[in-house]
């Protein structure tokens, strides 16, 4: 899948420095790679490999992060960037707000319309009304009425007529006698484009003047669902998309094909068959799931606030010159708590997310470890391997240790100094940190 791919095109980064001309081209076609799997279109995908590799070459890595977890923080921002930047809202306005529904068959615009209605009630203090459109099969009526017993909220339907336009223009009418503030219409979509469909939804468009039109679509159509929203909107002008089908395993390379490819704000999701599975679209949000990277991004961010970069340079020259002592572990060990929460912080690393969920991890557990550090002589701290047994039976007596915890230390202190130099790269300490007492 898509993150495994990610991971792989990572490892070519790990250990790395910086990010460099060699190591993030190779890194690119890879993730060019995953994002055509993902349903990204190929004119989409190319060009934001190129814009991340502009970004990020050059990119002094801090030594909190990894060059891959920076990448994905430039890789994030430029995600959310193409897919709108930021979450777009309904134009809601006018009284009453007219809003269309369109879409292909089984797409989800009756399952939407009920969402949308329970919503803006709950969620806008609006008062809607459904208008069942769909004229083509009966149960469709049936399912928006049961919809709208089911929220509370009135469904206007004439079982008599088969014009879409003349129901809409009544279901209108009724929404201003009876003090409604919003008209959903719910219409009749077809199995694929055709220009008896169009024909209808664009004479609905054009009678009753919406405010907002919403094209619906099944996000698991991957790239059909591109050349749809093409189709429709050539002939609708739409003025936002709802992506549906959204729960589950769909990473939603969609939302950004479509969004590159049409150029509309994507303004709802739909995350489940429930009514209230909808969420507003926040292309951050949207960006982290297509690229499942758990919340790399907030860990990068973190640690770009807390982690000055001069140190962080003095301290890999220092790991990779094996200088790295026990004055830079307690300095290391301060700023990963200025950084927050330890579990929280460890949460965020991808992996170890679901490892820690149920330990009990606080920033208590560095005591033991700076009172020993503490009781160090300044030449024992800059000199690890100068401490033998009669300096650890001393250290330990003036921590209020025993000697078995001040070994542990030492013994995971030097595993770790190895790690370090390996990956020159703290979040790997963070990550053996985790079996310390
Ligand atoms: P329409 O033909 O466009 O009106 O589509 P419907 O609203 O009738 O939905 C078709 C099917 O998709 C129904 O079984 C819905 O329950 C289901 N559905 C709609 N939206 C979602 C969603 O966000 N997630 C999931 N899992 N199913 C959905
Ligand atoms: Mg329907």
């Amino acid at each position: 899948n898509l993150q495994d791919k990610l991971d792989r095109a990572f490892k070519v980064l790990k250990g790395q420095g910086s990010i460099t001309e060699i190591n993030v081209a190779e890194t690119m076609k890879e993730i060019r790679k995953a994002l055509l799997d993902a349903d990204v279109n190929y004119k989409t995908a190319k060009t934001f490999t190129d814009d991340v590799k502009v970004k990020a070459l050059g990119q002094n890595v801090l030594t909190a992060v990894s060059p891959g977890q920076l990448l994905t923080k430039i890789m994030n921002d430029e995600l959310a960037g193409l897919m709108g930047g930021t979450a777009i809202e309904l134009n809601l306005t006018a009284n009453p707000t007219i809003i269309l529904i369109a879409g292909l068959n089984g797409a989800g615009k009756t399952t939407f319309s009920g969402k949308l209605a329970n919503y803006l009630k709950t969620q806008k203090g609006k008062k809607p009304l459904l208008v069942a459109g769909d004229v083509y099969r009966p149960a469709a009526i049936t399912q928006l009425q049961v919809l709208g017993e089911q929220i509370g909220i009135p469904v206007y339907a004439n079982l008599e007529s088969k014009d879409p336009v003349a129901i809409a223009l009544e279901g209108i009418a009724e929404a201003k006698r009876n003090g409604n503030t919003v008209v959903i219409l719910d219409t009749a979509g077809r199995l694929a484009i055709d220009e008896a469909m169009m024909n209808e939804i664009a004479a609905v468009k054009s009678s009753t003047k919406p405010h907002e039109i919403l094209f619906v679509v099944d996000a698991m159509t991957g790239q059909d669902a591109v050349n749809t929203a093409k189709a429709f909107n050539d002939r609708l002008d739409f003025t936002g998309v709802v992506l549906t089908k959204l729960d589950g395993d769909t990473r939603g390379g969609a939302a950004l094909s479509i969004k590159s490819v049409v150029n509309k704000p994507i303004k709802f999701i739909g995350t489940g068959e429930k009514m209230e599975a909808l969420d507003v679209f926040y292309p951050e949000r949207m960006a982290s799931r297509i690229l499942g990277m758990g919340d790399v991004v907030s860990l990068v961010e973190r640690a770009q606030m807390q982690f000055d970069e001069k140190e962080s340079a003095e301290l890999q020259k220092k790991i990779r010159k094996n200088k790295f002592d026990f004055n830079d572990f307690i300095g290391q060990i301060q700023q990963i708590k200025k950084m927050g929460n330890m579990k929280d912080l460890m949460g965020m690393i991808p992996g170890v997310g679901k490892a820690v969920k149920d330990m009990d991890i606080d920033d208590n557990a560095f005591k033991p470890i700076e009172a020993i550090i503490h009781s160090m002589t300044p030449y024992e701290r800059e000199n690890p391997d100068a401490i033998n047994q009669s300096r650890r039976g001393r250290i330990a007596k003036g921590s209020g240790t025993n000697l078995q915890e001040v070994n542990k230390l030492i013994k995971q202190f030097d595993d770790m100094r190895k790690v370090m130099k390996q990956f020159s790269n703290p979040a790997a300490m963070t990550k053996m940190m985790k079996g310390m007492p």
